[in-house]
């Protein structure tokens, strides 16, 4: 597996040289009339990503940006790999959805040598001085938002429960929102655990214990899997708290391969985030409790108005210089506001929002 996810590095970093080896011999320079904005995101492997590169391709080039757009499927070299070759193409800014957020610091030395603006997406970049804003949602927020979530249908679903059994998943250890996540769903929830209303019945607390690298669905599924045998055949779970959609997906196949769903056997509370199509339908089946809704066209609207501002000389709006130290500065941020969506909500937020139409969710 590791051999072979390396030669497709290889493969890419190869491919990725020859074209721009090809573009910069037969292509004029970019004809970009007010910039040229590299957008380097992590994976098209969640739907999220996608959206939030065809927004920020079409609200640029609207406003008169020439962008181009890599995705890097995951892989640190090759999203290195594209950063550089952006930077060679002549970029003026790069937008940086970090695959892990430790990694780019020596690039992000070359690019502020080369005096090229740096906008952090969604994820922070650590361990770089060479990062000028963020542009983000409140990310403890929407832990907050899951954990409440949790609560909630735990509270509407298993009333009688004298404590809830519960257990608990994080994100990417290598992603900073991971933690933020993390942090904001156990200021709701370890209150809870400290007087005795919930119980994780595993005992893995931490995101050292609980964290999911590369924010990987089957990961999930295989560790949800170990937590059934290990803790609950003969206790019954009541919740999962899942940060990210594409993980409910893996916890949801484990506890029904285990019989929850079915029977006299409910299922247990899942939250989750990012309201991708198969968790709302997941959420109308009722199979996932929950969601937490990010608008990610508004984080292209913040971003291309951050970089206009940039390039043209102005200070970018900010509405948060206290939260996102990323180990070397505290980056000046813009953070948007996360809404949870349950199977009381979702037609009012996804559909009247026009995030989907109908027909995606049917
Ligand atoms: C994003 C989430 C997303 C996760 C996995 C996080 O950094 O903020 O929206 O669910 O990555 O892609």
């Amino acid at each position: 597996m590791l051999e072979i996810r390396n030669l497709s590095a290889a493969l890419t970093a190869g491919a990725t040289a020859l074209a721009l080896g090809l573009s910069l011999a037969a292509a004029p320079a970019v004809a970009a009339d007010k910039g040229y904005v590299g957008i380097s995101m992590p994976t098209k492997s969640s739907a999220r990503w996608i959206t939030d590169g065809e927004s920020m391709v079409e609200q640029f080039q609207a406003a008169g940006y020439e962008t181009d757009l890599q995705y890097a499927e995951d892989d640190i070299a090759n999203q290195l790999q594209q950063i550089e070759t952006m930077m060679l193409k002549g970029v003026n800014v790069l937008v940086i959805g970090a695959i892990d957020g430790t990694t780019l610091s020596a690039a992000l030395e070359n690019a502020a040598a080369s005096d090229i603006k740096v906008i952090s997406y969604d994820r922070l970049i650590r361990d770089s001085g060479n990062v000028d804003y963020y542009a983000t949602f409140d990310n403890f927020q929407v832990g907050v938002l899951q954990a409440t979530s949790l609560v909630d249908g735990l509270q509407a679903r298993f009333p009688d429960a004298g404590t809830w059994n519960i257990e608990l998943f994080g994100g990417s250890p290598d992603d900073n929102n991971a933690y933020f996540f993390y942090d904001g769903a156990m200021s709701v929830l370890q209150p809870l655990i400290d007087d005795g209303k919930i119980n994780v019945v595993s005992g893995q607390t931490g995101m050292e214990k609980v964290g999911t690298l590369r924010w990987d669905g089957a990961v999930a599924q295989a560790r949800m899997d170990n937590l059934l045998s290990a803790n609950y055949t003969d206790t019954q779970l009541h919740g999962v708290l899942s940060p990210y959609d594409g993980l409910s997906i893996g916890i949801i196949s484990s506890v029904k391969g285990v019989g929850y769903g079915s029977g006299d056997l409910p299922m247990p509370i899942i939250t989750g985030q990012d309201a991708e199509v198969q968790s709302v339908k997941a959420i109308i089946r009722g199979d996932q409790y929950s969601t937490v809704y990010k608008d990610t066209r508004e984080l292209a609207r913040v971003t291309v108005g951050m970089v206009q501002a940039l390039l043209e000389g102005a200070t970018p709006e900010i509405n948060d210089t206290t939260t996102y130290d990323n180990g070397v500065k505290v980056v000046p941020s813009f953070l948007l506001k996360p809404v949870a969506v349950d199977a009381t909500n979702w037609e009012e937020v996804l559909l009247g929002g026009g995030y989907y139409t109908p027909d995606q969710i049917q």
